[in-house]
């Protein structure tokens, strides 16, 4: 990617240990007063109902994310906050646990279970920001008695915010290179990216987390000046609630402050070939 991510989707350790303090709060006390900021992030042109999520990892950054809808698409495309939040947090690899996490308004069912893949959730704080003290509680008080990874998977099974490493390589005759293209102006660009696209894509595809159906895949987009974003796909054990690769990918558009669908005009996505779930 050759933007770096504006600052707005994540704030580093030391600007957020800065604001905190400019404020008389503690970094989880600083998340709720965030929340509204991730609210902007938010594109519900369906539902108008715009959803924020701030939380605080490992590593000390601050992340953020927010629902995303697609006019004449099936609902089942849509990002949740909670999702878009989650797939930031993994890409940019804030750290292996997710500490506390705050969100404008009571998470779905979808999202509590989306939570699920993350190792450790259980001690997770969450503090719903709509009311009017938000006070954090610990994540199973809102999923109590949880399906998640360990009823079907090892401990062992890196989890989504641990590192991946699928064995996938170009050369696999078992792997499908789809492209997608808007050709209308941009030939010469998307010929001299063509390779980069799929490195990319096949790069997103490694990372997969994909150990239910073992078919990892990744896609990455590239907009009119050339610049490509990849996403990898996230499986949950509850299935649904999985977030697929164009998804992933959208996410990091906007992270990177992408604008607007009609910039992006290639895609490419890499999957195995003859597997359980395509
Ligand atoms: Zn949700």
């Amino acid at each position: 990617m050759k933007n770096q991510p504006p600052k707005k989707y994540i704030i580093d350790a030391e600007e957020a240990e800065s604001m905190a303090k400019s404020r008389g709060l503690t970094l989880p006390q600083l998340l709720p007063s965030l929340v509204k900021s991730a609210q902007n992030l938010a594109h519900p042109p369906i539902s108008n109902f715009a959803v924020g999520v701030v939380g605080l990892a490992s590593d000390g950054r601050i992340f953020l994310g927010g629902n995303i809808e697609f006019p004449g698409l099936p609902l089942h495309h849509t990002i949740h906050g909670e999702q878009f939040f989650i797939t930031n947090l993994a890409a940019h690899g804030g750290g292996s646990k997710l500490l506390y996490v705050a969100v404008s308004a009571t998470p779905c069912g979808h999202c509590r279970q989306f939570f699920q893949e993350l190792r450790g959730i259980s001690e997770t704080q969450i503090a719903i920001a709509d009311q009017e003290n938000p006070n954090y509680k610990s994540f199973p008080s809102i999923l109590p008695n949880a399906f998640g990874p360990y009823d079907l998977l090892d401990l062992e099974t890196p989890l989504i915010l641990e590192k991946h490493n699928n064995q996938l390589s170009l050369e696999d005759e078992n792997l499908i290179i789809k492209n997608e293209n808007s050709v209308n102006g941009y030939f010469d660009l998307i010929n001299k990216n063509e390779e980069s696209l799929k490195k990319e894509a096949l790069e997103a595809a490694r990372g997969s987390h994909a150990p239910y159906s073992g078919c990892p895949s990744g896609l990455a987009l590239m907009d009119c000046e050339g610049n490509v974003y990849k996403g990898s796909y996230m499986e949950s054990a509850a299935y649904n609630p999985s977030m697929m690769p164009v998804q992933a990918a959208l996410v990091a558009y906007m992270v990177a402050g992408g604008v607007g669908y009609e910039r992006i005009v290639a895609a490419v996505l890499v999957e195995k070939e003859a597997v359980v779930v395509r």
